[in-house]
């Protein structure tokens, strides 16, 4: 199956410098959220026990250490896989993915709760938030030779109504 959401991705990571190193990947997933889409860091688990202490006493000490990798996974609402115009659909995925990338470079999800709902609702997505978003997404604008957009709130706007759209 092709993922249109790999390639576009590949576009958006190059107004990121930062993250070049990151290992990030994108598709599309069944999101029952009102979310366009969402970012998961992978946390890694690691077990460790005494030694000592299962040899000599026959206790068993685990413990049980996470640690965040340089891996991601961006998930983007499927919903937006049923935007018929292509080109259309590629900018609203890109600023999805955009807005994604922007949450990693920020390192959000490492700093705040793993718990998605959670981190939603800490002020996150305050002005600044947008407005860096849509700078990055004229930066991957300029690869598909469209125009940039300059105002954060019509972005916003258009994007709620392209997905109240393809809700149903
Ligand atoms: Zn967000």
């Amino acid at each position: 199956m092709k993922n249109e959401c790999r390639d576009w991705l590949q576009e958006c990571i190059k107004a990121f410098p930062k993250l070049k190193k990151y290992s990030i990947i994108c598709s599309y997933k069944r999101i029952s959220s009102k979310s366009l889409g969402r970012v998961k860091g992978i946390v890694q688990t690691q077990r460790t026990i005494d030694p000592e202490s299962l040899l000599l006493e026959g206790e068993a000490k685990i413990r049980i250490k996470r640690k965040t990798t340089s891996n991601f996974n961006i998930e983007i609402n499927m919903n937006l896989e049923k935007i018929e115009n292509p080109m259309l659909r590629k900018q609203a995925v890109k600023y999805v993915i955009i807005h994604e990338l922007l949450h990693i470079e920020n390192k959000d999800l490492l700093t705040l709760s793993k718990n998605y709902k959670k981190r939603k609702n800490k002020k996150i997505h305050k002005k600044d938030f947008h407005n860096a978003v849509l700078e990055k997404f004229n930066i991957a604008r300029e690869h598909d030779k469209l125009p940039s957009i300059k105002n954060v709130v019509h972005m916003e706007l258009a994007m709620n109504t392209i997905f109240s759209k393809v809700k149903i």
